[in-house]
């Protein structure tokens, strides 16, 4: 399959020093690509800074200010210290959220069957006028608002598998029905940032629009996809997206140092699987995966590689 690879080397250059969220993670998922020999298989994208404009349709063109004087003026963090800048950290942020905008524009025209975003910083705990959780712009919901505000589609689903809820996105959509937000993470009781009880399905026209399916600590593969088979596929189905984004994060890996729940590369290889094939189902295949966390550099690095491969291979 066409499947669009959108990296640039302004991701590194948000330079967060000793920060879990850190330059080092692209390196290890970039070096265990080219050792895979993977991009001789992908169409490389390179990436450009989202326009004011599509960054308001999530946030506060205020805030988008202040994250640029912070930046620029050399503040050490936004917020909190989870959320380190450096002078080129909105640059980078910018070109994520202008990655995704081209990446969903490129599937929903045709011209890529599928895309993975590479970009750091990450981007689901955004809020509409605050950073958090390490996150300055919120990609993933950039992208869906994008779609439905530009390509006219009525049903875009967000699957988020980050071992964190994406309180971003869910604030984001909540009280929409054109775009479906479904998160497995840890329990909010044990895990940051303490949203995502199965209680919050949404509200107003958005009410059952809302997925979140907490997961206990130590939480297998099979209990994941028990789960997922049980309670996600099926609502999926029933909703027949036109176009899937992933928040891909893969710190839920048993080996990741900031969370408690027991992944391991193949149970993230069965959820994107079950996706790809919904996708191929409902929608001519379209999709775009965009990183989230992860932060065992090798576990996240094989993690991606496997990820990006099964999202090239022809469907069999
Ligand atoms: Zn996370």
């Amino acid at each position: 399959m066409k499947t669009g690879f959108f990296y640039d080397p302004i991701f590194l250059h948000h330079d967060t020093g000793d920060h879990p969220e850190n330059a080092g993670r692209l390196r290890a998922i970039l070096g265990r690509i080219q050792e895979d020999d993977l991009l001789s298989r992908l169409i490389e994208k390179s990436t450009r800074p989202a326009t004011q404009q599509e960054v308001a349709l999530i946030h506060d063109v205020e805030y988008l200010r202040i994250v640029e004087e912070a930046a620029l003026s050399g503040q050490p963090f936004l917020n909190s210290p989870d959320c380190a800048l450096s002078e080129q950290s909105y640059d980078a942020a910018l070109n994520g959220a202008g990655a995704m905008v081209d990446a969903v524009l490129e599937v929903a025209e045709g011209k890529l069957d599928n895309a993975f975003v590479a970009c750091r910083p990450p981007g689901h705990h955004a809020e509409h006028g605050a950073a958090m959780g390490f996150c300055f712009f919120n990609n993933i919901a950039i992208g869906a608002a994008w779609l439905t505000a530009n390509m006219g589609y009525e049903r875009v689903l967000i699957f988020d598998f980050d071992v964190h809820h994406g309180n971003g996105t869910q604030h984001a959509f909540e009280s929409r029905d054109d775009i479906l937000f479904a998160s497995m993470h840890q329990d909010p009781l044990t895990c940051y940032p303490g949203t995502g009880f199965t209680g919050e399905r949404g509200n107003g026209d958005g009410l059952g629009y809302t997925i979140n399916l907490p997961m206990p600590p130590y939480a297998t593969d099979a209990d994941y996809m028990s789960l997922f088979r049980d309670q996600l596929l099926p609502r999926f189905r029933e909703y027949d997206p036109q176009f899937i984004l992933i928040s891909a994060g893969f710190d839920a890996h048993r080996d990741d140092p900031l969370a408690q729940i027991a992944l391991t590369q193949n149970g993230f290889d069965q959820m994107l699987t079950e996706i790809k094939t919904l996708a191929l189902n409902h929608c001519q295949g379209r999709l775009v995966t965009i990183l989230e966390g992860g932060y065992h550099y090798q576990r996240l690095a094989e993690c991606v590689a496997s990820h990006v491969a099964l999202l090239q291979a022809d469907p069999t």
